[in-house]
């Protein structure tokens, strides 16, 4: 191909954006945050473990509820407090999982798990970015109930922001796992691959979990090495995602392939290939023969493939 395809206007990345002022520094204020949430703008968010209720709203959906219809709503745990949209305060509240799933006879409601959400586009960025902070948030007090220096029950301070362990005194901090997601490319082609939990035909970029002591560009090259067998040289950073399942920061990148002959470790992944410019304008036009999909807009593995696509030099 000579000249680079036209994709047409490109989508917001998922959960980005978030317009919500996060005022960190008034967190430790509970008067402020308790005058937030009485005031009569205040707005909450509801999640149920992996399930978020929204209220139906003539032919849409409505993410925010008043913080008092949240807890009419069922049995609540941890309230977190998200930020400020304007002056108004904004919350993510916690229902019981099991007690969620029982509002999905309301007609009044839709309980639906936040990708549905996400990727049907059932409610706008505005909402759908606050929506990740508060799943990502209430999702590590779930899992973070206890010390894991001692083992005591912690409390809830920072307007949800922190947790303080009473007996041995250590503070505890949400936590973000930083994932790498990297389009491996040599020339005109890149890798991509097919994990088993993947939907039909649909093929995407290797991933995997930043380890310890590991720089974003050292495991990009690992990662492509571990589940595929090539090699990279240079790995340059293209963009970043919140990823609230549980909750981790999607870091994505170009990695610059130097071997080709392709070894698919079988326990991560289905199968990986090479695949041409060509045809992967082909994936983005729904046009492909083996009718092979790339991941949706709402993914930065869309977004990743796209900007190689598109772009003269990933790597300039
Ligand atoms: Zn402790």
């Amino acid at each position: 191909m000579s000249s680079r395809p036209d994709l047409g206007p490109k989508p917001l990345l998922g959960y980005s954006a978030n317009p919500l002022a996060r005022v960190a520094e008034r967190r430790g204020d509970a008067a402020f945050v308790a005058a937030r949430e009485a005031d009569p703008d205040a707005a909450a968010v509801a999640v149920g473990g992996e399930l978020i209720v929204l209220k139906k709203n003539g032919s849409g959906f409505d993410a925010l509820f008043r913080p008092d219809e949240v807890r009419a709503l069922a049995p609540t745990t941890e309230s977190v407090f998200l930020g400020l949209a304007h002056t108004a305060g904004r919350f993510g509240i916690a229902l019981d999982p099991e007690a969620t799933k029982a509002l999905k006879g309301r007609p009044d409601l839709l309980v639906i798990d936040l990708r549905s959400i996400a990727v049907q586009g059932l409610v706008g960025p505005d909402q759908l970015a606050p929506l990740a902070e508060a799943k990502a948030l209430l999702a590590w007090h779930a899992r973070h109930r206890y010390c894991a220096n001692c083992g005591a029950r912690t409390n809830v301070t920072q307007a949800g922001w922190k947790r303080e362990c009473p007996e041995c005194k250590v503070e505890h901090f949400p936590r973000t796992d930083p994932v790498v997601i990297m389009l491996a490319v040599d020339g005109d082609h890149c890798l991509l691959g097919r994990a088993g939990r993947f939907v039909a035909n649909m093929w995407s970029c290797l991933a995997g979990f930043i380890e310890p002591g590991e720089s974003m560009e050292e495991a990009a090259r690992r990662e492509t090495m571990e589940e595929a067998g090539i090699a990279c040289g240079r790995v340059k950073y293209f963009a970043s995602q919140p990823w609230p399942f549980p909750m981790s920061l999607m870091i994505g990148c170009h990695a610059q392939a130097t071997s080709t002959e392709i070894t698919v470790d079988r326990k991560e992944l289905e199968d990986a290939r090479w695949f041409t410019r060509d045809e992967v304008v082909l994936m983005f036009r729904g046009e492909h023969p083996e009718g092979i999909m790339i991941p949706p807009p709402i993914a930065i593995a869309h977004h990743i493939i796209r900007a190689w696509v598109e772009e003269d030099d990933v790597f300039r």
